[in-house]
């Protein structure tokens, strides 16, 4: 298991369970020294089944604060949350990213409500994903991007679109210097399906590991745990390091993110 784990969520997103107290205990349990939580990020409107109210925002502060306290002799947390990029959201994004210790970027709608990366995208909308994580990295406004090759889930199969997304996305990691994720959430949870490409894991997907392998960009290996029970199990970390076995993968193992977050909201307007 994992000494150090930055994408956790909490049952506030209406698809993860357990109590927040819940995910401390088991990860302190799991071995887990530094801890941080990643809920989805809440905007204007509610969506109650993808992310958190935004009602319930100061609830989470106050929560994980609590929580930092209680458990400091055993555990180290943070406090951060997984936002998309959106423009028209951007006053209370701008709040996130000054009031939290990090964020991490995982872009899951074009706009919000918009088109989602569980539908199928178009090449042109592969490329409109690909300039948001651009957009995101050269603002400061995230750490690091969560499941760069998301858009999978719903994409038909590796083809020159692909290629030439992975390959951008590397690029974005190194010019902006942004760790990308090797992410062990759902795409290695649900097991392998058939694409176009063959049997596979919706994400993470090779051909963006070999870009990464091949421009050295730094990759940290994420959880994205939405169940208190799932940090017993090396299941799904070992599913996704499946992904790029024989690749040369500049890992960052335990990684201070928040430091490195620290630098760059200084650079954030
Ligand atoms: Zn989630
Ligand atoms: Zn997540």
């Amino acid at each position: 298991m994992l000494k150090t784990n930055w994408h956790t969520h909490t049952k506030r997103c209406g698809h993860a369970v357990g109590t927040d107290e819940e995910y401390v205990i088991a990860a302190i349990q799991a071995g887990v020294k530094t801890l941080g939580f990643s809920d989805h990020a809440a905007y204007h409107t509610p969506r109650p089944r993808s992310r958190m109210n935004i009602e319930l925002v100061d609830d989470y502060f106050s929560s994980i604060s609590f929580l930092k306290e209680k458990y400091r002799d055993q555990i180290t947390l943070y406090l951060g949350m997984e936002c998309e990029y959106y423009e028209s959201e951007w006053e209370t994004l701008s709040r996130y990213r000054k009031d939290l210790d990090y964020i991490i970027l995982g872009q899951h709608d074009l706009w919000l409500d918009g088109p989602d990366v569980y539908h199928p995208f178009s090449s042109e909308q592969v490329f409109e994903y690909v300039d948001l994580i651009e957009k995101a990295c050269s603002l400061n406004f995230c750490d690091y991007v969560a499941h760069p090759g998301v858009f999978m889930w719903g994409y038909h199969g590796v083809d020159d679109t692909v290629r030439m997304a992975a390959s951008r996305l590397a690029d974005i990691s190194v010019k902006y210097d942004v760790p990308m994720e090797l992410n062990c959430g759902s795409g290695v949870k649900y097991g392998a399906r058939e694409y176009t490409d063959g049997l596979r894991y919706a994400y993470p997907v090779r051909v963006f590991f070999e870009e990464f392998a091949k421009k050295h960009c730094p990759v940290i290996v994420g959880l994205d745990i939405h169940d208190p029970k799932l940090f017993q199990t090396d299941e799904y970390i070992n599913r996704a390091l499946s992904v790029c076995e024989g690749l040369d993968i500049n890992f960052l193992w335990d990684y201070d993110l928040v430091s490195a977050a620290k630098k760059r909201k200084q650079l954030f307007r």
